[in-house]
């Protein structure tokens, strides 16, 4: 008898791709809580902050907004985002670069379908950039960094990527503070970074996402050193704690403008028709930002950085291999040096390396090989947000500066990320 998995036909695109690490963590997560265990949940990548409440205000404000939007994004965002970028980053946009959309992450999917060329990314990577591109039927070309150079991109490996086909169209994407490191690049590296992609006539997709929560407050764009080519893709969900609003934005230069961005509104119009209206009302006041956001920015990168210090040295002292990061709310520590300990628990691989880690200690970390790294590599990346992000933002509103944020006050606040990370430490050495 015929199944009705043959009777489908499926696009030929989507037949073998595999179900996420992600979802299988949460499920074995799920089960284990069910079973009544205590799950620490540094798998999944979601701001643990409120919504600053001026931009909540103003959604409460927008409520009754009701119709369609202009396909590009309301006139008043798309104006308020150009702003903030001649603001923060001292480039200056008008309106009319930008393009608003239910997340940069289908504004992504938009510019890889409409673009025509190769998709080249580092590895780690965040995981849905391949998956888009095999989606979409494109080539993806994987440039594998290592942790010498803090698993970063370097000018010298995208020349030698380039070298093969001086005119093959590409469009690279670079991703900082990153996901699933954490970590930036400085401006000279930027800047070497920008003379190849200039040489070969790169579209650069600047995924800057976490820009804001860069822990000291120094992002500085890569579109200032190669404007002619750079997108830069942001949004609402990292620093303004609003992932479930879905609202992302493409900033795109004069030269790209009018081809790429007025076919990718075709596409637009054509599948999600406009972006949700009280949010982009409510995203109006989020950019305009102004001291309450400030307020609220800097509170969150001085608890995101003092988490960051303690995990660094817990896991160091136990042997892993982890960068300090400089921004964003992940570590992607390397458990290779202790490679023997854990393979007497059975781990070969990082998928192995998450489950056991899970099982035995309710602790949920995200497998390096869902990054594109090799599964018998033994990376895994670690969320640190499991703690009441409002809780621990109130109890330092009055503060100067980061100083009282000390391992006192993450005991008091963040009590469920130290505890987790002294179970994986305790884990390693038993
Ligand atoms: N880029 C990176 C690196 C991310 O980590 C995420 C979300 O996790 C996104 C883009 C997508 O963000 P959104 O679609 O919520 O704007």
């Amino acid at each position: 008898m015929k199944n009705n998995f043959q009777e489908i036909s499926l696009n030929l695109n989507v037949r073998g791709l595999p179900q996420s690490a992600t979802l299988a963590i949460n499920e074995l997560s799920n089960q284990l809580r069910k079973e009544g265990k205590m799950i620490y949940r540094l798998g999944l990548g979601q701001s643990p902050f409120p919504v600053p409440q001026p931009v909540v205000d103003e959604l409460k404000a927008n409520a009754h907004q009701k119709d369609y939007l202009p396909v590009k994004g309301l006139p008043q965002l798309r104006e308020a985002v150009a702003d903030y970028h001649c603001r923060t980053h001292g480039i200056c946009y008008t309106a009319e670069d930008v393009l608003i959309g239910p997340g940069s992450k289908e504004l992504m999917f938009l510019l890889q379908y409409t673009y025509y060329g190769d998709l080249v990314i580092p590895t780690p990577s965040w995981v849905s950039y391949a998956p888009q591109a095999l989606i979409i039927g494109r080539q993806v070309r994987w440039i594998k960094t290592n942790r010498k150079n803090n698993w970063r991109l370097s000018a010298e490996q995208l020349e030698e990527q380039c070298k093969d086909d001086e005119t093959k169209p590409r469009i690279v994407i670079l991703n900082y503070p990153s996901n699933p490191v954490g970590v930036s690049y400085s401006e000279s590296e930027l800047k070497d970074i920008a003379a190849v992609a200039k040489k070969h006539k790169i579209i650069l997709l600047s995924d800057e996402i976490y820009g804001e929560l860069h822990h000291e407050g120094k992002h500085l764009s890569i579109a200032r050193y190669y404007p002619e080519r750079t997108i830069i893709s942001g949004g609402l969900s990292k620093w303004c704690g609003a992932g479930g609003w879905r609202l992302g934005t493409f900033v795109f230069p004069g030269n790209l403008n009018g081809r790429l961005k007025e076919i990718m509104a075709v596409m637009a119009s054509e599948t999600f028709t406009s972006t949700s209206a009280p949010i982009q009302y409510a995203a109006v006041r989020a950019f305009q930002g102004g001291s309450e956001i400030e307020n609220y920015l800097w509170r969150s990168r001085w608890i995101l950085k003092k988490i960051s210090q303690i995990i660094v040295l817990k896991l160091s002292s136990v042997g892993l291999h982890v960068c300090q990061p400089d921004g964003a709310f992940y570590l992607f520590p390397d458990f290779s040096d202790v490679r023997e300990s854990i393979e007497k628990k059975g781990v070969k691989t990082s998928s192995e390396l998450c489950k056991k880690l899970l099982e035995d200690t309710g602790v949920a970390l995200l497998p390096g090989s869902a990054f594109g790294r090799p599964d018998e590599e033994l990376t895994a990346r670690l969320a640190y947000v499991d703690f009441d992000g409002s809780r621990a933002i109130s109890a330092c509103k009055t503060f100067t500066n980061s100083d009282g944020i000390d391992e006192q006050f993450l005991k008091n606040y963040c009590g469920n990320i130290l505890k987790a990370i002294d179970l994986i430490c305790d884990w390693i050495k038993s």
